[in-house]
């Protein structure tokens, strides 16, 4: 067996292949184009194809796909295999320049919100050379964006792409200010925490409402669910150790980070977190991490969850995206520095982020809005989906310090005197963690704890990204035009620190108090549902940034906004159909079946022994025909909703319908039927119980 670091990339051409493999020339030309991030030159691109191919071939690739992430969620492949007929009657395999550069698929079927008529159904791919080409199972995969053929965007890549070069562009501005002249790139960077559960296949095959909506719509409390605390970072069973141990593998040669593993809060649930990497490589990465997971559980006899919450009651499970911004020169912007200006720039940074995030607050939510993303922010231990910001103690006072005026009295307990070039070095206390708050200071970057587990991590960044490019633009414009710029620093920074006071929150954000605080007193907003958020993202101010920064364009936003509600409408319905289904085939027949089998044995007993009461039969079987009665009524309820909103028009409206009226019938439907599960013996129970999905895998 080979060791991690001979594994580590092993199916990735990235630099040491590159350096190996293409000619000095070609070499340079192509760290050129990555380092700028511009597109690759055509002159160049025959080189590194058949340098390409040559060194996949080698590794046993027949195919090759421009491996996209389209507007589903999921990432796209279509493989081409590398054959090209030869006049003698065999092959040679072949990839062109061409052929790595740009792809063409029929993009028809992929989500588009109206952008592409059918008639001009192709769309394009074009190489993303910042991510490395990798090698996955027996496919050579080139990392893409998706284009339709009039330019506009189909994917969640493009945007990213966009925003990481608006933050670039703008923070260089701000970085030059304070004299930085020997930086050329300014970049973000991610390490996504990603947390799943894992349960036994066996189970899983006998649940229809996991297979189609990858959650429980059914399933009463068990005895026990996570209130003893003793799976979080508890021993790892064997068989979860040997995916780990798997999983572990496959994404080290395939250049993934992976660094940390362990037991999560739930039973059933674990965590994966990687080293940071560039935004762009982390959402590659991610989407790698959340395929193979899928796929080594299959293996194992298991089936991994990414869904938000799989199951009511116990925690759900999110991503948790620690974002932040870089230099080429190797310095992190949201960390504090050794002196005085550099700790004066840094609360620049941190002061455009919190003033980003205040301002787009909506759009950040909408980032991370999806039906079942709704599940989770706002039950008891998810953040809520009000958004605030953590700052910890240290930071908080000197903040205060600079916006009142006040001396700050630090940990040393040295008074600073005010005014930027003066501010005192301090060191932030990176075990101060709070770990309620949905967008936390942890040290040197930010940690935002909101965005779902099965959801890209890409647009939360490009909304993270965008929003500080646009803060950053608006600072820069006014210290460029300043006198003197150390006071008109430090007026920004007070003035920044005042406006935006309100955002910042340092105490319990489960805390059901903090909800009516932050939006009665302090005028946060709290966009409870997806339906409730899609909108905000047409809102002028937002249309204006998006597209001054020139991330997405108004046609673009347009097909986000009705995108964003035909997904919702879609899960919900497939969910409720899902309900009906397991209801009428499963459910009611086995409440009859066994209600009808009590009573027979109670007649039959009686017979025997006419002295008997039978109560206890007498009892079950009045309470399971009651509640018979009322699931086959809530069900016709449900079930005249699903064919009511067939008759609706507009995709709002219907989104609308399923959040004030469906959701609310689905959740009386399950009420009735968890009731039922309880009293009905588990030999008639048609699926698995909560208890042996979450305590059934050894
Ligand atoms: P936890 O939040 O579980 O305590 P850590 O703070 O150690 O864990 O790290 C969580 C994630 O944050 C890891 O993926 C780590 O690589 C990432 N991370 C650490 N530093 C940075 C940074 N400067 N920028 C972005 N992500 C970072
Ligand atoms: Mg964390």
């Amino acid at each position: 067996m080979s060791t991690v670091p001979e594994m580590f990339g092993s199916n990735v051409f990235d630099e040491r292949v590159m350096k190996a493999r293409l000619s000095e020339k070609t070499y340079k030309a192509l760290k050129q184009t990555i380092r700028k991030g511009q597109p690759l030159d055509p002159s160049i691109a025959n080189a590194v194809a058949s340098a390409m191919r040559d060194w996949a071939v080698e590794k046993g690739a027949t195919h090759y796909t421009h491996w996209f992430q389209p507007l589903t969620g999921i990432t796209a492949e279509k493989h081409d295999s590398f054959i090209s007929p030869s006049p003698d009657g065999g092959v040679i395999m072949e990839f062109s320049g061409k052929e790595l550069i740009k792809g063409e698929p029929d993009a028809s079927s992929f989500p588009s919100g109206g952008i592409r008529a059918t008639f001009e159904a192709r769309g394009y791919t074009a190489w993303d050379p910042t991510s490395f080409a990798f090698i996955k199972g027996k496919t050579l995969c080139i990392p893409t964006a998706f284009c339709a053929y009039s330019g506009e965007s189909l994917d969640k890549k493009t945007p990213l792409l966009r925003s990481m070069e608006a933050m670039n562009v703008q923070a260089l501005r701000v970085l030059k200010l304070f004299g930085n002249e020997d930086v050329k790139r300014v970049t973000t960077s991610v390490g996504p925490e990603q947390e799943y559960f894992l349960i036994d296949r066996e189970m899983y095959d006998k649940r229809p409402d996991l297979i189609f909506t990858g959650r429980t719509l059914f399933g009463a409390k068990p005895p026990k669910g996570q209130e003893l605390d003793d799976h979080y970072f508890g021993v790892i069973k064997p068989r979860v150790q040997a995916f780990m141990n798997e999983l572990n593998e496959e994404l080290w040669k395939l250049g993934v980070l992976a660094k940390t593993e362990h037991n999560e809060v739930a039973p059933a649930q674990h965590e994966l977190a990687p080293i940071y990497a560039t935004t762009n490589v982390a959402a590659d990465h991610n989407q790698l991490t959340m395929e193979l997971m899928q796929t080594i559980a299959g293996r194992h006899g298991m089936v991994c969850l990414l869904h938000e919450k799989p199951f009511a009651g116990v925690n759900g499970s999110g991503k948790h995206n620690n974002w932040s911004i870089a230099t080429d020169t190797g310095v992190n912007l949201l960390s504090p520095g050794d002196t005085p200006y550099e700790n004066a720039q840094f609360l620049l940074f941190l002061v455009a982020v919190i003033k980003a995030v205040d301002d787009y607050q909506d759009l950040l939510r909408f980032s991370v809005a999806s039906a079942g993303n709704d599940h989770r922010l706002g039950a008891n231990e998810a953040p809520p989906a009000v958004i605030s910001i953590f700052l910890g103690d240290e930071l908080n006072g000197i903040l205060e310090a600079i916006k009142n005026d006040t001396p700050y009295m630090g940990v040393e307990k040295s008074v600073m005197k005010l005014g930027v070039d003066t501010l005192p070095k301090f060191t932030i206390d990176t075990t101060d963690r709070n770990r309620t708050s949905p967008f936390a200071f942890t040290g040197n970057k930010f940690e935002f704890r909101m965005v779902g587990s099965s959801e890209s991590i890409s647009e939360c960044n490009v909304i993270l990204n965008g929003a500080t490019a646009q803060v950053l633009e608006e600072f820069a414009d006014i210290l460029e035009k300043a006198d003197d710029f150390e006071s008109a620093l430090h007026d920004l920074i007070k003035q920044t620190i005042i406006d935006h006071a309100n955002i910042v929150f340092n105490g319990d954000g489960y805390d059901d108090s903090w909800i009516k605080v932050a939006t009665e007193e302090r005028g946060l907003k709290n966009y409870r549902t997806t339906p409730d958020v899609i909108p905000t993202i047409l809102a002028d101010k937002n249309i204006k940034m998006l597209t001054h920064q020139k991330i997405y364009s108004e046609v673009e936003l347009r097909a986000r906004h009705d995108i964003a509600y035909g997904s919702y409408v879609r899960v919900l319905n497939i969910e409720a159909g899902t309900m009906v289904d397991m209801v009428r085939k499963l459910i009611l027949p086995a409440i009859q079946e066994y209600s009808a089998d009590v009573a027979s044995e109670a007649v039959s007993k009686k017979d025997l022994v006419p002295t008997l009461s039978c109560k206890a039969e007498t009892k079950l079987v009045e309470k399971l025909s009651g509640l018979a009665d009322i699931i086959d009524e809530r069900c016709d309820v449900l079930e005249k909703s699903i064919v009511d909103i067939a008759g609706i028009d507009s995709e709002k409206e219907i989104a609308e319908t399923f959040r004030d009226t469906i959701i609310p019938q689905m959740n009386e439907l399950r009420a009735a039927v968890d009731e039922a599960e309880v009293i009905t013996s588990r030999e008639y129970w048609p699926y698995p119980s909560y208890g042996e999905l979450l305590f059934g895998l050894y």
